[in-house]
């Protein structure tokens, strides 16, 4: 590379060290190198002329040819102002000053065509106030560039009058610069099978559009340098990953996983979830750790996969432990796995932050003496004092919860890595598990068991909820139990918990003792206060439970069959996705009604659409990353897909897919870029890893 690109651009012409120190503070252009990648954010485009008649009232900026007929001056000093007359061959409007009257009314020449620019405003016909003028004579010599770039600016830039014109000036200026090279980064071969445009030209064309045509191949070139290079990094982690990760192997498929298989399960397991199991097989059979991440709706059966992972363990002379986020999700995965394994030479135990003393040093010595095959349990098992006999298996639940570190801490419970599920019901769109989880394997459980009826959505808005109450009461003399949510949002607790406690209120008073029986579950009761609650509900004593989104994760109780959402415009989309799932987890027909006031914001409408519209949670995660954008999904921020330069993650997806497949296809040919006709792309990527720039993720 030039060095020319990794000098300080205070060395340019016209920059000078004040200007470079905010523009490296602002938007962080050190060397002349993040000048070249500083793209603009828009460009206004002076390659078309309007006409006048074609004007619309939403029209943005545009650019026309026309004549100035008359000029009067209207109103008296302060509000005076100057109206020009401007005519083409289609119609007629205006031009305004307010200011500059005086030198404009003298300069401005009647008859003689100009080329003028500006945002129209409707009022009794159009007007453009203060345009930008040229005499149509001028502008034909004058215009270099038919595209002007914009380059996205901060108040403190404004501040210093460091604009978009003098980001061009520098860009131009750094173009003209004796002995700068712009070197190809990537192969002859990529670039002749997808047309791309050679990486001069494409930089010099998206600060100096030509055309509209060469901007758009221009951007095509850089977004697919920018994601070519994610993926090949993601992708030869992955490759890394396998070849040095040493893992134990589970050769056998015994008598525990048979068994199980042929005598245990209460029905027959979805082909999705045989094909995941059979995936996971294959991974852990050879000595290298599994890392995999498995997502399944709600209600899809995951727990079944990972209940057959850990007999493949405990089949192999292995301990294997699930980790839950929550106690009431331990439990229950405690009981429900303990049930499915009864007669069978297995102990499972279960262990939680209430675990009393004594059970607990029974646990830990149990457990070091590999007398307990399956530990269940909450954050307690990352506990130091937890020792494993010999961990060959960990699987995580729910693992949105979980932080990396948490991950890392399972890592070390025995001499090489336990091999890791982790399980989610919160689907990643799978573009985006692609980018952010380049370097873990994804299984999807696409399939819903069988029998299962969708749960119906519906819409309600709080004037209805008269008729909504009737609904409840029909469910509840069929024998049915009834959620009902309410938001808490960090910044507005102390009104959601007075609205939480409002409508549990008032639903008392509608469903009122002894004939109804009520749970109430929120963050600020006591952890066995709402363990007692929760059991009630499960039990079946209680016939509503009144919570906050506290029962939002994997909560099992077949028999609720209606789950109401208040002020859901409030909730996110996978969050009222994950609260649906809560019903439809039996035979009977379940209803999910949403209830929110009459104003609604575009988002929020879009939101319930949706939710009423489908249930496929992966269609539903598209749409909540389109309104969102990646920032809240888990993992996005460490994975660096948020500070594109270019590329949009969701919007470009099919260019990711492009560039993934062509970085697959290198590495299998060639894993250490060591070919000849590589040499471009090993060089970049070298550069790459070691300034770890703007793909710095690398961990
Ligand atoms: P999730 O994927 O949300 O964790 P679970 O593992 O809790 O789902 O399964 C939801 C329910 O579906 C459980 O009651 C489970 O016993 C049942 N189930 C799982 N697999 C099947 C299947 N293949 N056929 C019928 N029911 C199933
Ligand atoms: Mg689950």
């Amino acid at each position: 590379m030039s060095d020319i690109l990794q000098s300080s651009i205070a060395y340019l012409k016209g920059v000078g060290p004040a200007r470079a120190k905010v523009l490296e503070q602002e938007v962080g252009i050190k060397v002349c190198q993040d000048l070249l990648h500083f793209f603009p954010h828009r460009y206004i485009d002076k390659t078309r002329y309007y006409k006048i008649a074609e004007l619309q009232q939403s029209s943005a900026e545009v650019q026309i040819v026309g004549k100035i007929t008359g000029i009067r001056k209207i109103g008296q000093h302060r509000a005076s102002r100057l109206v020009a007359t401007f005519v083409d061959d289609t119609g007629k409007m205006e031009l305004v000053w307010f200011k500059g009257i005086k030198w404009l009314s003298e300069s401005l020449q009647l008859h003689t065509p100009y080329v003028i620019y500006g945002k129209p405003k409707y009022f009794k016909g159009f007007q453009i106030a203060h345009p930008e003028m040229e005499l149509l004579e001028a502008h034909k010599s004058s215009m270099q560039h038919l595209m002007q770039p914009v380059y996205p600016s901060t108040e403190k830039l404004q501040a210093k009058n460091i604009t978009h014109k003098t980001i061009s000036k520098m860009v131009q200026t750094l173009f003209l610069t004796q002995g700068l090279q712009l070197l190809e980064t990537l192969s002859e071969e990529i670039i002749e099978h997808l047309s791309l445009i050679p990486k001069g030209d494409a930089l010099l064309n998206l600060h100096f559009p030509k055309s509209q045509e060469l901007l758009a191949k221009s951007t095509y070139r850089m977004k697919f340098e920018e994601l070519f290079y994610i993926q090949l990094q993601l992708v030869r982690k992955n490759v890394i990953n396998k070849q040095k990760i040493k893992g134990y192997a589970f050769e056998q498929v015994g008598e525990h996983f048979t068994t199980f298989y042929n005598e245990h399960i209460p029905f027959e397991l979805t082909g999705a979830q045989k094909r995941v199991i059979k995936e996971i097989r294959t991974d852990v059979k050879n000595p290298v750790q599994m890392n995999r991440l498995l997502q399944g709706d709600v209600g899809s059966g995951k727990t079944m996969v990972a209940l057959m992972t850990m007999l493949l363990a405990i089949d192999n002379g292995y301990q294997a432990t699930l980790m839950a986020p929550t106690a009431i999700l331990a439990k229950q995965h405690y009981e429900g796995i303990s049930q499915l394994l009864e007669g069978m030479p297995i102990r499972v135990s279960l262990l939680m932050g209430s675990t009393k003393a004594k059970a607990r040093r029974e646990i830990h010595a149990d457990l070091e003496n590999g007398q307990i095959h399956i530990l269940i349990g909450t954050h307690a098992l990352l506990e130091d004092k937890v020792k494993f006999n010999n961990l060959g298996l960990a699987i995580i639940d729910e693992q949105h919860r979980f932080g990396v570190a948490q991950r890392a801490k399972l890592w070390r419970k025995n001499e090489l890595p336990p091999h890791i599920l982790v399980m989610t019901a919160t689907p990643i769109p799978r573009t985006l598990a692609m980018s952010v989880y380049g370097d873990l394997d994804v299984s999807v459980i696409d399939e819903l068991p069988p029998g299962r009826k969708p749960v119906k959505t519906v819409h309600k808005f709080d004037s209805q909820r008269l008729n909504v109450f009737h609904s409840i009461r029909q469910e509840i003399e069929k024998g049915r139990q009834v959620y009902i949510v309410y938001p808490l949002i960090q910044e507005s607790e102390a009104m959601d918990y007075k609205d939480l406690m409002d409508g549990y209120e008032s639903i008392s008073r509608d469903f009122p003792k002894p004939k109804y029986q009520i749970s109430i579950v929120h963050g600020q009761m006591k952890p066995e206060d709402k363990d007692y609650e929760m059991e009630r509900f499960v039990n079946g004593e209680t016939q509503i439970m009144v919570a906050t989104t506290v029962i939002e994760v994997g909560v099992n109780v077949p028999n609720a069959s209606v789950m109401i959402i208040e002020s859901a415009e409030r909730f996110g989309l996978s969050q009222l996705h994950q609260l649906r799932g809560r019903v439809g987890r039996g035979a009977e027909q379940s209803f999910c009604i949403l209830m929110s006031g009459v104003k609604l914001s575009e988002d929020s409408k879009t939101r319930l659409d949706t939710m009423v519209k489908t249930n496929d949670g992966f269609e539903i995660a598209e749409v909540d990353l389109r309104l969102r954008g990646p920032g809240d999904i888990m993992g996005t921020q460490q994975s660096g897909v948020l500070n594109l330069k270019i590329a949009d993650i969701v919007k470009d997806n099919q260019i990711l897919q492009v560039a993934r497949a062509w970085a697959q296809r290198i590495l299998k040919e060639d894993p250490d870029l060591q070919l000849p006709k590589h040499r471009m792309i090993n060089y970049a990527y070298q550069q790459l890893v070691q300034h770890k720039n703007i793909w710095n993720y690398i961990s």
